[in-house]
């Protein structure tokens, strides 16, 4: 078979069972498996494909038609313009989180950073690598998700500190900016999750109580003395929470509170200082 018609075969398999975005999917997979870029692809498509990575190919597709995400099938995802390796034991990096990093890109020069539910480490470690930040913290309550997060540190090699903690639970020391993405996703809502996300993404990285808010409460309760006076927080927000945790932050401490867009036009991300 010639390469141009494994892809064609495997844009017709994905659509066919309705996989979202199934020709795009399928180029993916295909580019991953045959090393292929477009370039490459428009000079040899005509070609003799090599038998043993077709048979990779049609168990890639397989994993597609069991609603596995495509990430978690190459192994990598991109996040402000990085590569970042991710499995199962993270939440795949959004588009959407990029939001939160231009935010704090703003602010985190010279300074002491901590991101906690770091996950795949993507937010921290892209903050290292393009913020000049004085010191780069993460942390995650998952040893799992740290082992992942210590993988992509390496890969871009940045002298980053690793911490396993429930939230501030073993955070020494204290901080000019705090970060987080935490999971924010009401816990009744997870069901209604497209099945990529709710049958194969940690749960732990999703589920934010009984209404998707635990873990902004618990964080700005436990910030005093880890955040310092006149420092700021920044937190990814699903997009209907944006008055919700804006009333948090007002009950507390926090002045200049701002909810920042995304390019979709939707709340993303809620930032404040802390005048405590
Ligand atoms: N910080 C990671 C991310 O933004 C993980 C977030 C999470 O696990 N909730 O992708």
């Amino acid at each position: 078979m010639t390469y141009q018609q494994i892809l064609d075969q495997g844009k017709e398999c994905l659509r066919q069972a309705q996989i979202p975005e199934a020709d795009l999917g399928a180029w993916y997979l295909f580019a991953e498996c045959f090393k292929m870029d477009r370039a490459r692809f428009f000079l040899c498509s005509q070609e003799e494909a090599p038998s043993d990575q077709i048979d990779r190919y049609q168990s890639f597709l397989r994993g597609r038609l069991r609603h596995i995400p495509l990430e978690y099938l190459i192994h990598r995802t991109e996040f402000m313009g990085l590569s970042y390796y991710v499995d199962s034991r993270v939440l795949i990096p959004r588009q959407d989180t990029e939001c939160l990093v231009e935010e704090a890109l703003l602010l985190c020069k010279d300074k002491d950073v901590l991101d906690l539910c770091t996950g795949s480490g993507c937010i921290g470690i892209s903050l290292a690598v393009l913020g000049a930040c004085r010191s780069v913290t993460l942390s995650d309550a998952s040893e799992e998700a740290l082992a992942v997060a210590r993988e992509n540190g390496l890969a871009h090699s940045v002298d980053v500190a690793f911490v396993k903690s429930d939230l501030f639970e073993e955070v020494d020391g204290d901080f000019d900016i705090i970060v987080s993405n935490p999971p924010y996703i009401a816990r009744k809502e997870i069901q209604r999750l497209m099945p990529e996300v709710r049958d194969y993404e940690p749960v732990m990285a999703l589920d934010g109580g009984e209404d998707g808010l635990f873990f902004y409460k618990k964080i700005m309760d436990q910030l005093p003395g880890h955040l310092r006076r006149g420092g700021m927080v920044l937190f990814e927000i699903g997009f209907d929470q944006g008055k919700a945790v804006r009333r948090l932050l007002e009950n507390r401490a926090f002045v200049r509170i701002e909810v920042k867009k995304d390019l979709a036009g939707l709340d993303r991300v809620v930032c404040a200082q802390y005048e405590g």
